[in-house]
């Protein structure tokens, strides 16, 4: 058996840096990593303009309250190419509008009261006030997106105000689910027979998957005869670039997977890690005729769960693109609200609550027991042997 940290570097490793890229329409591109650097082609803003509804003036002429004459008007769109070109004189103009020669600050309607033809300040303004300079925010040829980052909503409005409408990302991977067992029916399927129990896993690993982001080729069965679980293997093999099984990975009789892998040539390079739920998780790949990721979990809904969060979902977003700053799952600090103690030999994994900075495990803590897991927003790792008192502080993972 191996250490969670051996495993992970190992699936890591074995991950090759994403080099495949699509470009997609804007839109399209939320949530995916960007597939090669961006550099602004014109600067925000692209010229002078007002930041307010007011008038244009030079500054100097707002300290005393005397009329101001305005002499022209300037709305937001077509440049009028005015000029103020005297003293005292001022230019009634709107928020974007660009700004008029001559002038030096915008001032506020507010700060102005209006009579006939002129101005009259009730408030100076200092040279530069309310003026948005162009290439203020952004300038052109600066950097707006390195390969591997995030599109947001506020990166797609980014690229957008550059005129933008495609975007390379990182392609998504082919990925298949695959789901073992002669015990399992597809949920609908009526009526449940003696023994029989519904499909779980094949939903929850497509809504780990959906929650990244991440498509599904197909939702696949295989009973539990070498024979189907080599060839639905071998199919789903040449049509995917990641096959996510659960169950038949133990070494009961029933448990095909490993021997049908082998069979494939594609024998487990990775299978057992200390860890609790999820010690039979195994792993395998390989690289022709074409890359192909192999992640095999265990059969028990939490030990699917807690196997994809460590091992799968950092795999996938490293596929993805994703920097390796950002493939581990997201932390907090809490406070342990009662004694969690763990009497064995491996880490476990405790579903539990976080809630107002305390941490409370969820209920029946068994690697079948679906309903404390659905209740849980968080994972708490302890160490084997070893126990923490109510009241400490702990980091959890939060799912
Ligand atoms: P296995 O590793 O195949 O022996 O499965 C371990 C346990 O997980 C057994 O109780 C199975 O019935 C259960 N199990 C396996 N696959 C699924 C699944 N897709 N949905 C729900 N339970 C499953
Ligand atoms: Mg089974």
């Amino acid at each position: 058996m191996i250490t969670e940290s051996e495993a992970l570097a190992k699936i890591l490793e074995a991950i090759p840096k994403n080099t495949t890229s699509e470009s997609l329409p804007l839109l399209e591109t939320l949530n995916r990593r960007c597939a090669a650097q961006q550099r602004a082609t014109i600067p925000l803003p692209g010229f002078d303009n007002s930041m307010m509804d007011g008038y244009a003036v030079r500054a100097a002429d707002t300290l005393d309250p005397s009329p101001i004459a305005v002499i022209g008007t300037q709305p937001a769109g077509p440049d009028l190419q005015l000029t103020i070109e005297a003293p005292r004189h001022a230019i009634r103009i709107f928020t974007g509008a660009p700004l008029p020669k001559g002038c030096d600050a915008v001032i506020m309607q507010e700060d102005v009261t209006v009579i006939d033809n002129s101005i009259s300040c009730t408030e100076p303004v200092v040279p530069g006030e309310n003026i948005r300079l162009q290439g203020s925010d952004l300038c052109s040829g600066q950097i707006l997106l390195q390969p591997g980052d995030l599109i947001s909503p506020g990166r797609i409005g980014l690229l957008a105000s550059q005129g933008l409408t495609h975007l390379p990302v990182y392609r998504l991977p082919r990925i298949a689910i695959l789901s073992t067992g002669d015990e399992l029916v597809p949920p609908g399927t009526a009526p449940l027979l003696p023994g029989q129990l519904y499909n779980s896993n094949g939903s929850m690993i497509a809504a780990m998957l959906l929650q990244l982001g991440l498509p599904i080729t197909e939702l696949a069965h295989t009973p539990d005869t070498m024979a189907d679980t080599t060839s639905t293997l071998q199919r789903l093999s040449e049509q995917n670039d990641i096959i996510i099984l659960s169950g038949g990975v133990s070494v009961g009789d029933k448990d095909h997977v490993k021997p049908a892998l082998s069979e494939l040539g594609m024998p487990p390079q990775l299978w057992r890690i200390k860890i609790k739920p999820g010690k039979p998780f195994l792993f395998t790949h390989r690289s022709m005729p074409k890359p192909l990721f192999i992640f095999g979990l265990p059969g028990n809904p939490v030990s699917t769960f807690v196997t994809f969060q460590l091992f799968v979902r950092p795999a996938l977003l490293k596929w993805c693109g994703t920097p390796s700053s950002d493939l581990s799952p997201p932390t907090a600090t809490a406070t342990l609200s009662h004694e969690v103690t763990n009497p064995g030999d491996r880490p476990h994994y405790i579903r539990g609550v976080l809630q107002k900075g305390q941490f409370t495990a969820s209920g029946l803590q068994r690697s079948d027991a679906l309903f404390a897991l659905s209740e849980a927003n968080s994972l708490l790792r302890t160490n084997p042997d070893s126990s923490i008192e109510a009241g400490n502080n702990v980091t959890i993972l939060k799912l």
